[in-house]
């Protein structure tokens, strides 16, 4: 028997995105029919109050059509709820007891997600080690936030590594179960197209972005502690960049795709106390419109004042030969004016224009890759106007569009967790985070932080509504550059 074992069971994420990504997965048939899964959080519940609050969330969460009776009852069959306090050890004994009634083999098949607060990390895998529940056969997927430092996440790190072996520890960044971060390792190396000019001399700069219109969400103390680079950048959009920038791995699986990742990472510039004033920008939402609709500040909505950024913008460059002279410029927010996730790449120019006459003027090419609201990879090209161009040619900006619901309209759209949980359960990493990278990860945001403290920077005021702080607009215009808004 086969058993996923979930930690915090109860909670947000899992309510939200772990269990209706198993009903999907199940629903196509791609979970073992020995499959069991066993929810555990602190709790007081059995085995049918838990099927009922699952029952209530994938009704929640799904949608409608997706709720067929036959397959609910297939997935609540799989249900199991043990009640468990983390923190006292003696409990995972009955865990583990619980786990064997159930005919879970902890040699073989066992696999865990810690969906809780990182601060139960250490005492969960305490307690799973001295209740035979960890080692060599089992596998261990951990969500973000791992740490809030490079300190911190070492000693997650090392708490993991003494009871599980680095090749079964998953850790979680969702970013990478998308399919649009995936399609940009198809559309660089599944393309003979883009590869010959994906470097400084075919590629201006780089922008990624990672705006959001909501302000704290009731994450109050969480967000406070962190702010937007700890969020944000230090995660999902170092990924991004790292996928952006990697040279071609040799293969497609998790030694070769990571080990360039991690090349990159250790190539990034530090932005250290000499560079955080002119290769960074720090803001707060003040008061402001979102939407047409009035919203409070960040510390209205916090209670109090707070230095903690909001937003932040980087100017990054990636020193290796490829990428040599090109920025990639990052920011992301909250409270800003509209919800998009994108990676938006400008070309170079063309060398030299034949086109002359009012209306010639040439845009470089950009290829965009959008996340959010829609996943879609759009190439914007110079193309000729209709006409009979009696003072020269005309030429505009138009979008070679590649919209991903519409391109693939019969497959259906998945939460990225689908592709996680399954490669969890398959055991294949390739798409999870390896210590090497976490870490090097945070040494690069230890350092912007350290800057931001030896230069006393606090965040620059911005209007709810508005694109971050004015100087976010200097860092880019300063180079010629213009923010994709
Ligand atoms: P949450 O709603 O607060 O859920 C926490 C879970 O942990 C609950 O099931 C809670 O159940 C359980 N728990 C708390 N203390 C416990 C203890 N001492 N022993 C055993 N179980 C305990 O949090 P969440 O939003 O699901 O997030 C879970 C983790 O994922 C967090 O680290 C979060 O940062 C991360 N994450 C969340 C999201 C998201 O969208 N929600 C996204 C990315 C990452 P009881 O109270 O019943 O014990």
């Amino acid at each position: 028997m086969k058993s996923l074992l979930l930690f915090g069971a109860t909670g947000d994420l899992a309510r939200r995105m772990l269990m209706p990504s198993l009903y999907g997965l199940d629903s196509e048939g791609l979970l073992t029919d020995d499959l069991r899964i066993v929810g555990t959080a602190r709790s007081a519940m059995d085995d049918a109050g838990y099927k009922a609050l699952i029952e209530k969330a994938l009704r929640e969460f799904l949608e409608p059509e997706r709720i067929k009776s036959d397959l609910m009852s297939r997935f609540l069959g799989r249900l199991r709820y043990v009640p468990l306090d983390v923190s006292a050890p003696e409990q995972f004994n009955a865990l583990s007891a619980a786990l064997l009634r159930e005919g879970a083999n902890p040699s073989d098949g066992l696999r865990i997600f810690l969906s809780t607060a990182p601060s139960l990390f250490g005492p969960t895998i305490a307690g799973l080690a001295s209740a035979g529940l960890a080692g060599e056969h089992t596998r261990l997927a951990l969500e973000k936030p791992l740490g809030h430092d490079l300190a911190s996440s070492r000693a997650i790190n090392d708490a993991v590594a003494s009871a599980f072996p680095e090749r079964n520890t998953f850790r979680i960044d969702h970013y990478l179960g998308k399919e649009t971060v995936q399609n940009l390792l198809a559309l660089r190396f599944g393309n003979a197209l883009f590869e010959p000019l994906w470097g400084a001399h075919g590629i201006d700069h780089v922008q990624i972005t990672v705006a959001e219109t909501v302000g704290l969400e009731g994450r109050l103390g969480f967000y406070d502690e962190t702010g937007a680079l700890r969020d944000m950048v230090q995660n999902h959009m170092l990924q991004l960049l790292a996928l952006t920038a990697m040279e071609p791995p040799a293969r497609f699986d998790a030694t070769s795709v990571r080990d360039e990742k991690v090349k990159v990472l250790r190539s990034l510039r530090p932005i250290d106390a000499a560079t955080a004033q002119t290769h960074s920008v720090i803001g707060q939402y003040g008061a402001g419109a979102v939407a047409g609709k009035p919203v409070g500040s960040y510390a209205d909505e916090l209670g109090h004042a707070s230095s903690t950024e909001t937003f932040v913008a980087l100017k990054v460059h990636v020193d290796n030969w490829r990428w040599q002279g090109v920025p990639f410029y990052l920011r992301t927010g909250k409270r800003l004016p509209a919800r998009r996730t994108e990676i938006f790449i400008q070309f170079k120019a063309v060398p030299h224009s034949i086109f002359t006459g009012p209306g010639a003027a040439l845009q470089p090419n950009k290829l965009i890759i959008g996340l959010q609201p829609e996943e879609a990879i759009t190439l914007r090209v110079m193309m000729k106007e209709p006409g009979l161009d009696r003072q020269g040619m005309r030429l505009r900006e138009a979008p070679l569009d590649i919209s991903i619901p519409n391109a693939f309209a019969d497959s259906r759209r998945r939460i990225a967790y689908e592709r996680l949980l399954l490669d969890l359960l398959d055991g294949d990493p390739t798409l999870f985070v390896r210590r090497d990278e976490v870490e090097g990860q945070w040494t690069w945001i230890d350092a912007i932080r350290a800057g931001w403290a030896a230069n006393a920077m606090v965040p620059r005021p911005y209007a709810a509504g508005a694109w971050g702080p004015s100087a976010a607009i200097g860092l880019t215009e300063r180079d010629g550059v213009t923010w994709h808004d």
